[in-house]
């Protein structure tokens, strides 16, 4: 057990909190934590912080959603209300402004999607830790911790060569998903030593593999706003945005969405069928007119150089092709090639039989368990002194930079509970 005595005998180094990971949740956690006036140090395996982070937003970071947080506390499902205070006290106008004070502005896009106006991610990483560095936050890069132990009144927390010893602990070590960015579970295997349960780490937000193999023949053509449908336990489910053909299935945000609805389910039951709607802005009575309208306009052409104004030239070719439709000029189009068009750009059926790992997610769904977090500090309720921020809490949300604002939540909770 470590006393003042053995701190100063064996010369540890000592912190007043030790935070684990320098991932968005972590540095938004350090700098609360250095603002009340809290000794701060920050451990992280990478040689820098926030490797995932620059690949947010596809460079860009989607950084938070211009919702309430009444309505992202609904968007996360029943595991939602753990994160309504944390949201109501940091919500996203105050990250917004956050950002702001720090001299980075944001912009609101389609469907209230934010971003920085630089359009970089590596701006808002650089903007954490200049600040957690000017607050004098403490970082030990290139440094993976090993073991934290619970000794008396404090923590040790181990790395191969050193222990630091703290009074309170934060782990911000994120969850499963793109393990080549250092978020390798290690902060499920140090809660689990300190008494905490595991709910079982899944992918959410990742790519779908269907039984049918011919996406893969069109795999990396995109199209920019589908919708996806499914039936699920008698309900419908829709997600919506842009979709990508993969070597087995298909990707892109409404793919995404609709994976936390069957990561659950899939593969251990039977696959789940789902249509796409590849012209979602037209009912099917209005596609049919549009198409009519058309074919009236360019009675020569073939159905697939017709289709090339609705869908991305190689996907409308497939279809065509594999429909037996393909050199069928508008003015041979019967009533029925109509039907059959339309079903399939306004129905087009696939069936998913699984999920690609979580690996290849981009959020993790599972983690420490929310019911042994106490909601209002983000501290365990196992283990006094012990907190946690970010991925790494059983939580999980949509696109649309949900998963950054929780970090930025629970971090900024974390950080300012801590250093009380
Ligand atoms: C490709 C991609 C794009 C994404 N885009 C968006 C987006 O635009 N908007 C959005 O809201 N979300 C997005 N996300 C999700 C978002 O990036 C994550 O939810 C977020 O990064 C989680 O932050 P975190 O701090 O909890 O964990 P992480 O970002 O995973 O950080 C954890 C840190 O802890 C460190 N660490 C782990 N173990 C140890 C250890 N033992 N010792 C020391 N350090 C350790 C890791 O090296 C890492 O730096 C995206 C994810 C991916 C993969």
């Amino acid at each position: 057990m470590f006393t003042g005595d053995c701190l100063r005998r064996f010369g540890l180094e000592q912190t007043k909190v030790c935070i684990i990971g320098a991932g968005p949740a972590g540095l938004m956690a350090s700098i609360h934590c250095a603002a009340a006036n809290a000794e701060t140090a920050v451990f992280e395996t990478n040689t820098t912080a926030g490797r995932k982070l620059l690949l947010t937003g596809g460079g860009r970071c989607n950084l938070t959603h211009l919702a309430s947080p009444d309505e992202i506390v609904r968007s996360f499902g029943p595991k939602g209300r753990f994160l309504s205070y944390c949201l109501h006290k940091f919500p996203p106008e105050h990250v917004r402004r956050f950002f702001r004070e720090l001299g980075l502005e944001s912009v609101v896009e389609k469907d209230d999607c934010v971003f920085p106006s630089s359009d970089r991610a590596e701006d808002v990483r650089d903007c954490l830790i200049n600040h957690a560095k000017n607050l004098n936050v403490r970082f030990y890069f290139d440094k993976s911790v090993k073991r934290i132990t619970r000794e008396g009144s404090f923590f040790a927390v181990h790395t191969d060569r050193e222990i630091i010893v703290a009074e309170k602990v934060i782990i911000a070590t994120g969850g499963l998903s793109f393990p080549q960015t250092g978020s390798t579970g290690d902060g499920y295997r140090f809660a689990k030593e300190l008494g905490h349960t595991i709910v079982e780490p899944r992918a959410s937000l990742v790519p779908l593999v269907t039984r049918e193999n011919w996406p893969g023949l069109i795999a990396g053509t995109a199209v920019e706003n589908v919708k996806i449908s499914a039936r699920i336990d008698n309900k419908k489910i829709t997600t919506a945005g842009a979709l990508v053909f993969t070597d087995n299935g298909i990707g892109g945000l409404a793919a995404w969405d609709m994976s936390r609805h069957l990561t659950d389910r899939l593969p251990a039951q039977k696959p789940v069928e789902i249509t796409i709607d590849l012209v979602p802005a037209m009912n099917e009575t209005e596609f049919e007119a549009y198409l009519l309208g058309l074919f009236a306009k360019y009675p020569k052409r073939t159905i697939i150089n017709v289709l090339f104004d609705l869908v991305p030239k190689k996907l409308a070719g497939f279809l065509c092709r594999r429909a037996g439709i393909a050199e069928i000029t508008g003015s041979q189009l019967k009533k029925g090639y109509r039907i059959k068009i339309t079903q399939l750009l306004k129905k087009l059926p696939l069936s998913i039989k699984s999920t690609r790992p979580i690996a290849e997610a981009i959020v993790t769904r599972g983690g420490v368990s929310t019911a042994e977090i106490n909601t209002k500090t983000i501290e365990s309720k196992i283990c006094p002194g012990l907190f946690f921020a970010g991925e790494v809490i059983d939580v999980d949300g949509p696109c649309g930079g949900y998963s950054l604002q929780i970090c930025w939540s629970t971090g900024a909770l974390a950080g300012s509970e801590a250093a009380k």
